[in-house]
């Protein structure tokens, strides 16, 4: 089996929990910025997990949805961007640039979902090329990378290049040398196989979550992308296996202490997402699984140190 140095950061150990900073530190930094990221990786968490869009002119940006959520997003004169959302695929990384993505409206549901995190001004969203030339500064060297593609579901059968992302992406993580220190990692099981042939030498993540679990407000839904887990024949570890996966990534509500032995038992590593309540911490701890990924790297540290764990 090919020897990937950067999954030694994602398995657990005796002791060991690795805690996995989602879209930074969601719960208290704005989502999917640097200033959230250079927060995470400053508090101790190395593994960063965060969202990447193509733009307009084909630069991967870092941003989870496929429209601007206006209830993030502020445009050049300051206020909250108002009726149609903005699609990314639909404007240049110019003019992205533009909008500020530095704090959320409180009024709003998904501002209500996150009311410690802090607010800033002037936040830009960052291209992949931001987050990877700060990877390899020294300050940024610890970093590491569970990069999840976003692949834009099909509309009206519209014509639509469902793998530039893939190469896109590739190519920016190898301009910069960062191949041992990236995993790959989607809902789109296809575009993991587009992965395997363009990129054999970065590991991938199959990311799973069952049809039953209700969808986040302010996010869009992944399950048009993921295969129907009710029609695979399988287990989900045994189809990642099958796949090639070296990673596993079920929604929190998903997992089970077998599903992750028997993970375990095929090689693969399991980080969960996005693990945030207390209870649901420590049930996923109990659980076995290698990795947390969470909006809140400070309350899963100080529950870890509560149980004579570390990450
Ligand atoms: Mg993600």
């Amino acid at each position: 089996m090919t020897d990937f140095p950067q999954l030694d950061g994602f398995r657990g150990a005796p002791g060991v929990v690795r805690l996995i900073g989602h879209r930074g530190a969601r719960g208290v930094m704005p989502e999917n910025t640097m200033e959230g990221f250079v927060f995470t990786l400053n508090v101790g968490v190395r593994a960063m997990e965060f969202d990447v869009v193509l733009t307009r002119d084909r630069t991967p940006v870092i941003t989870h949805n496929h429209h601007f959520l206006n209830a993030a997003t502020r445009g050049t004169d300051g206020n909250w961007l108002t009726g149609e959302e903005l699609k990314v695929s639909e404007l240049s990384l110019s003019e992205i640039r533009q909008l500020d993505v530095g704090g959320l409206d409180g009024r709003t549901v998904y501002g209500k979902r996150f009311p410690d995190q802090v607010f800033l001004s002037g936040i830009r969203v960052p291209s992949l090329a931001d987050l990877l030339d700060f990877a390899v500064q020294p300050e940024g060297q610890d970093l590491l990378l569970l990069l999840e593609m976003k692949s834009e579901p099909v509309v009206n059968g519209q014509d639509h290049d469902s793998t530039a992302i893939v190469r896109e992406v590739v190519k920016d993580v190898r301009a910069r040398g960062l191949e041992q220190r990236t995993i790959l990692h989607s809902f789109d099981w296809t575009l993991l196989e587009e992965c395997a042939r363009v990129a054999p030498d970065m590991p991938r993540s199959f990311l799973s979550q069952m049809p039953e679990r209700a969808d986040e407000p302010g996010e869009d839904s992944q399950k048009s992308v993921a295969p129907d887990f009710n029609a695979l024949g399988m287990s989900i570890p045994k189809a990642v296996a099958q796949a090639g996966g070296r990673m596993w990534c079920p929604h929190y509500l998903d997992v089970t202490p077998d599903l992750v032995a028997e993970a375990h038992d095929l090689g693969l590593l399991v980080s969960t997402w996005t693990v945030n309540e207390t209870a649901d911490i420590c049930a996923a701890i109990d659980a076995g699984v290698d990795g947390i990924i969470t909006d809140y790297p400070g309350r899963a540290q100080r529950i870890l140190l509560s149980r004579g764990l570390t990450w």
